[in-house]
């Protein structure tokens, strides 16, 4: 019987109930498929900080390295730290530590989830963000500059009326080219084994945005080239947005430089019925993969027992098709299915009454 070891880092607010859902629904599922978990939690994040004042110990990195898939609740408590220790100091530190540098959203609504778009039902759609997660805007280069300091006048040069600030401020976007290449190489790779249109669509800025994403916009070309059976298109970012809305059945691969990318994989998740329904995961080539559901702590509903629990579920299956567990992810995704469409347990969030526990069984229920 295949055994997979799981680091499970359940998190703060409503991580931890979400997770012993996605365990449980995860233990039926391997019960029925004959897959094995050997599962060691990790009490990281706030919660931890606030005893041993750092989110996780300093030889973490080394801890997960051991294992085949972290599975991660969520992180950080805004009143009681501040967001460099949550989302900083545990699933930034994660991503960096393993090179996990695409972050996948799979966009695949079912049948009785909240619903948004009038003009297209959920059959319709089927698709796949990509979004590069480990540089771009978010290298945390760049600086607060004041009248005298170098930069300051530096860039005062640019345009006159920056001159006539107090203060100006930097944030600068790296984009390497390995960088670029291995995130869309995964794309493509992607749509080849995916069934659907075989499509890879990239977005960019790069009339406003020349440097960074025309160094983008090259590759993309370049590694396209490399793909003939697979078709390729390419969008600037806001007519893109538009068209998630629009027209979303379009889409097979979407891939994105890591700021765009986290803006439209939220937009993703309302195409999927929300938060409580996206599922994701930071995919990494060289150590463990982190899967997460994109959704945060939630600390306004925390301890009230109605977090949807599906976001975490679904990311559950996400990890065992990564892991090459198709027929068990398939189960899994079925029988969240089956309880969405029936509307036979649901949270507030989904328009029901059920609590996150209730959910949880009802979706391990129709595994049988
Ligand atoms: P972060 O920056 O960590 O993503 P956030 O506060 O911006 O945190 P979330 O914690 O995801 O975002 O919460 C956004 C909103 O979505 C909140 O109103 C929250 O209650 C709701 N929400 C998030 N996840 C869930 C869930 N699993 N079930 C129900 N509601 C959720």
């Amino acid at each position: 019987m295949p055994t997979y070891s799981i680091a499970v880092i359940p998190g703060d607010g409503i991580g931890p109930d979400v997770i012993a859902e996605g365990l449980k629904v995860l233990q039926r599922a391997g019960d029925r498929s004959e897959v094995a978990f050997d599962l060691e939690h990790f009490p990281w994040g706030v919660g931890y900080w606030l005893q041993h004042d750092v989110p996780m110990p300093p030889d973490a990195l080394q801890i997960l390295a051991g294992f085949d898939s972290i599975y991660l609740g969520a992180v950080g408590l805004p009143d009681k730290a501040p967001e460099t220790v949550g989302v900083g100091g545990v699933v930034l530190a994660i991503r960096a530590g393993f090179e996990q540098f695409a972050n996948v959203r799979p966009v695949q609504p079912m049948p009785g989830c909240p619903w948004y778009i009038a003009h297209r039902t959920p059959e319709e759609i089927d698709f796949i963000v990509i979004r590069e997660a480990t540089e771009g805007f978010y290298c945390n280069l760049g600086g607060r500059y004041r009248s005298g300091d170098a930069e300051f006048a530096e860039v005062s040069t640019v345009r006159p009326a920056f001159a006539e600030s107090a203060e100006i401020a930097l944030q600068t976007g790296v984009f390497s080219e390995l960088g670029c290449r291995r995130v869309i190489t995964y794309a493509f790779d992607l749509a080849q084994k995916r069934d659907g249109k075989k499509h890879v669509t990239s977005t960019t800025k790069s009339n406003a945005l020349p440097h960074a994403m025309g160094l983008w916009d090259e590759i993309f070309e370049q590694v396209a080239a490399e793909y003939p059976d697979i078709a390729h298109d390419w969008s600037h970012v806001d007519a893109l947005a538009m068209r998630f809305i629009t027209n979303p059945e379009r889409f097979d691969v979407v891939v994105a430089p890591n700021l765009f990318g986290d803006i439209l994989t939220d937009l993703s998740a309302v195409l999927v019925g929300g938060l409580g329904f996206a599922p994701g995961g930071n995919l990494s080539q060289t150590g463990p993969s982190m899967f997460e559901p994109p959704h945060g702590s939630a600390p306004d509903i925390m301890g009230k027992g109605i977090a949807n629990p599906i976001a975490a579920i679904l990311t559950a299956a996400f990890m065992m098709e990564s892991l090459g567990e198709q027929e068990m992810a398939g189960c899994i995704r079925e029988a969240v299915a089956k309880v969405v469409s029936e509307g036979r347990a649901l949270t507030p969030d989904a328009g029901g009454d059920a609590t996150t526990t209730q959910v949880g069984d009802a979706i391990a229920d129709a595994i049988g």
